[in-house]
Parts: structure tokens; sequence; C-alpha cells
């Protein structure tokens, strides 16, 4: 395994960096462990200080660092540029405005015998993150921003295929004045990670990634009994009942196709009642005419390519065995360039339950369209999944869309409008799709010690 980034659009090595070595990763366990005994002890006002410094890092270095995000994955430069340069900067301002209230103590209200009692959140250590490609700053933030406000300290382990972000994530950390390891990125290799995560000096551990990896750390993580944080794949399904907008529903329908379908929470699954499938299924292919393939460099481009070839493959072979089991295979949009990493956007119809992909998180622009007789068939296909990251119901009827949210069986649903990330709402998923939150009140509180302090009236000896 290589720390190594190929420009997906040009097939033009972009950056490579040698694995750690077995001292490397030592030393850098080490320095994080003694680092947090500061860090810890610095107040919230003073750790914000330093996330502010580097979120300006990041508006200032927006054009350089979209392009890299751009080159080493393939993200279309117009969705990596107000990335790194809005969004990346308001997670870590965020936390930095609100991190204090997040965790003050809070008093409990018990019987007066008992006296006073209180709940206090400190933090745990270093929290060692592993980290998907998909959305590389974006993904190195979202653990850290939280955590290092909450005065853990952060290691991270991103993917393989994108060195040159996570090297500039570190460095951005180092320039905004961060003390030597509160934040580190390691390029370890998995038996080092599985060391890593065994190690005692470690104390909180959080994927984001596919279930399988989710599966391999989260048993390492429970073997060394240590809180896991585990945000992982999704089929996320979109109800669109017979009273929907339309147009609305055909619009926000093509959020599938943000960074050619390779994000977590995506519209995989839509589910369409009968009495306007026809009319909806035509209104998204015509949407779909307005997809702009082409160069991801290219301010213009909306929809690039995969971030590799085996990703492309992955998904062209899950369009074929779908076919192959029954399904209808509907090619649309622009046709994509002849560059080996562009899958064309397809839709399939007709997938039933013993097709192999009906079950399966497709990581690509292919969105699965079913039609279904009513509202609860609907519920009931939308709950038919391993999975339970994200979903949508689309409905003129608040009321009754309020109803159908509540029996899908995800860790979030939006109404009316795609399931966005925003600073303030709690990321995460259930079932196969993870466990805990990242972002918001709750994400804060993941890796820390919520320890009682109590002082009774009279002692019970
Ligand atoms: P992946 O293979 O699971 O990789 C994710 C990370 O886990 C990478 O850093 C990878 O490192 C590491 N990893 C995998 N196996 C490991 C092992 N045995 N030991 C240590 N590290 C290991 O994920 P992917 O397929 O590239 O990413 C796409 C998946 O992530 C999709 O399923 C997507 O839905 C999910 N995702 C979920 C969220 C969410 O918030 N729920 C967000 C984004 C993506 P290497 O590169 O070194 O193998």
């Amino acid at each position: 395994m290589a720390y190594q980034s190929i420009n997906p659009y040009t097939g033009e090595e972009v950056a490579s960096f040698p694995e750690a070595t077995d001292a490397e990763i030592e030393q850098a366990l080490a320095t994080a462990h003694e680092a947090f005994k500061s860090w810890r002890a610095l107040s919230f006002d003073e750790r914000a200080e330093y996330l502010r410094r580097a979120a300006g890092l990041f508006r200032e270095r927006a054009e350089e660092l979209s392009l890299l995000q751009t080159a080493e994955m393939g993200m279309p430069l117009s969705l990596s540029r107000p990335q790194t340069e809005y969004m990346i900067p308001s997670m870590l301002e965020y936390y930095a405005e609100n991190a204090e209230a997040f965790l003050a103590d809070e008093k409990l209200d018990v019987n007066e015998a008992e006296g006073e009692t209180w709940i206090t959140h400190q933090p745990l250590g270093i929290i060692y993150a592993v980290e998907p490609w998909n959305g590389p700053f974006y993904q190195a933030i979202r653990p850290a921003c939280g955590n290092l406000m909450a005065g853990n300290v952060v290691m991270l382990k991103h993917a393989s295929n994108i060195p040159g972000c996570a090297d500039a994530v570190a460095q951005v950390f180092t320039d905004a004045g961060l003390p030597e390891g509160v934040f580190t990125n390691v390029f370890a290799t998995h038996d080092q990670s599985a060391r890593i995560v065994a190690d005692p000096r470690v104390r909180g551990v959080t994927l984001t990634g596919s279930d399988a990896a989710g599966a391999r750390i989260g048993e390492q993580a429970g073997r060394a009994i240590k809180p896991a944080v585990l945000e992982l794949g999704g089929s996320d399904p979109m109800i669109v009942l017979e009273d929907a907008d339309l147009a609305l529903t055909a619009r926000c329908s093509m959020f599938r196709f943000l960074t050619s379908g390779q994000a977590c929470i995506s519209n995989k699954r839509i589910i369409v009642v009968d009495s306007i499938y026809d009319e909806y299924l035509e209104q998204y292919k015509q949407m779909t005419e307005g997809l702009t393939p082409g160069d991801p460099a290219d301010p213009a481009t909306g929809f690039g390519p995969l971030s590799s070839k085996e990703a492309a493959d992955g998904v062209r072979e899950q369009i074929r065995r779908a076919v192959e089991a029954g399904a209808t295979a509907i090619e649309v949009g622009p046709k994509v360039p002849d560059v080996e990493t562009f899958v064309q956007a397809t839709i399939l119809t007709d997938v039933t339950p013993d097709n192999p992909v009906y079950y399966e998180e497709i990581f690509g622009p292919v969105p699965v369209i079913f039609r279904v007789r009513d509202e609860a068939e609907a519920i009931e296909l939308a709950n038919d999944s391993p999975y339970g990251l994200g979903g949508g119901v689309y409905s003129q009827d608040i009321e009754r869309a309020k109803r159908v949210a509540a029996q899908i069986d995800t860790g979030m649903v939006a109404i009316n409008a795609p399931l966005y990330v925003y600073d303030d709402m709690p990321f995460g998923g259930t079932k196969r799709s993870g466990i805990g939150k990242e972002m918001g009140p709750h994400g804060i509180k993941e890796f820390v010690n919520s320890k009682l302090i109590t002082i009774p009236v009279s002692p019970v000896i």
C-alpha cells in the first residue's frame, strides 16, 4: 500500500509520500500524548483562537487547496472551491464559538439528601481518526474541529489516495500555531493502524468509510475497550408521494450527481408512488440534461470523473450485474468524456429484491428508481435496507411528510429538500451506516468523559 494520488482526469501522479516507519508512529503517539497534557489545560477561548486561525488559513489558501483536492480525487472545482473557502472555515468557527456552551457543566436535579451534583465533560486524550477520500478536507476537519475544542488531540490517518490533502491539512494546523502533537497526520499502514487503535495512549477511535472498514476498526476498538464513532456508507431512500411538488422534487433529485454520486448521503434509492411515477421519471430525465460533465479543474464543470479507474470499473460492474439480474439501465444526461474514470449517468429501474444491487450501496452516478403502490409500500421499501444513514420525503402536506419521516429508520431525514450537511446539525446513521454523531451539539460529546461529581448532604457510611 502506498500513499499516492493519481489525478483521475489526467492520469498523472499528483503526490506521493512514503509510509510511516514504526519509529515515526511511536514518536507521533508519544508527542501527541504529551501535547494532550497541556492542550487540555487551555481555556476554551485559547483553543478557539487556534481554530479561528486555521479557519483563516483555509480561506487564504482556498485557491491552492481546492485545486489540490480537485487534482487528487476529481471533485469539480465548482464544489471544491466553496468547500475549502466557506464550508471548512465555518466548521472550525462553529465549534470555536459554541464548544464552551455545549460542554458546560450540567447541574443534576437530584434528591435533596444527595446534595449538589453535576456532570462535567472532560477530554479523553488522543482521538484516532481514519477518514475517506470523498471529501478530503471536510472529512479531516469533521472529526477534528469538535475534538480539538473539547480538549482532545487528534491523530489523522487519511485515505491513501489523497496524501497531498492530508499533508496540507496538517500544515494548516501547524501554521495556525497549534503545538506539536495536537493535530498529527500519519501515513500509517493498516497494520500500524491496528496497533494505533490498540495503543493505551489512544482513547477513542472514529472512522468514516465503508461498512467493511467500519466493522474492522470497530472490532479493533471493541477489543481495546475504546469508544468508537463509525460514520459509514448508506443507500438513502428518497420517498416521492403523489402530492409532491414534482418540479421541486426533480430538481432536488439531482443531488444524486453531486461529486458524481460519491457522497455518503445521497438519494441513492428514489421511491415514487405509482400515480406520478411516469411524470416524475420524465422530469428527472430532462433535469439530467443540465449535467455538465468535463474536466473537474474547469470551473464550468459540475460533473467530474470518479476518484479512480477501480472505482469507475466497480460501478460499471454493478450496473452490469443489475441488468443481468433483470434491471433496466437508462443512460441519461450529456455524454461524459471518453476517459476511463468517467461513468455515464445511468438510471436503474425494475430492480427487484432478488437483484444483487437491491441491498448494495452504489457509489457513483447511478440512482435506482422504484415504483410503489402507495405511502405504506414506500416506507416498507425505504426501510428494507441494511443501511440507515439519511433519507428524504417529498409531499406538499407537511404534516403527512413529518409522519412519514418519523417512520424511516435512518439517522437523518430531510423533507422537501436534499439532505445537506450543516455545522449545527448532528450527522450520523443507524444500522450498518454506523454509530454516533459528528458536528452539532451532540457530536462534540462523543469523546468526552461525562463525569459525575457529587457533594452529598450527609455521607452514607
Ligand atoms: P474505505 O475503503 O472504507 O476507506 C476509508 C478509510 O478507511 C481510508 O482511510 C482507508 O485507508 C481506511 N481503511 C480501510 N480499511 C482499513 C483497515 N483495515 N485498517 C485501517 N484503515 C483502513 O472507504 P471508501 O470505500 O474508500 O469510501 C467510501 C465509503 O465511505 C462509502 O461507503 C461512503 O458511503 C462512506 N462514507 C461515509 C460517510 C459518512 O459520514 N457516513 C462520509 C463519506 C464516505 P486506505 O485508503 O489506506 O485503505
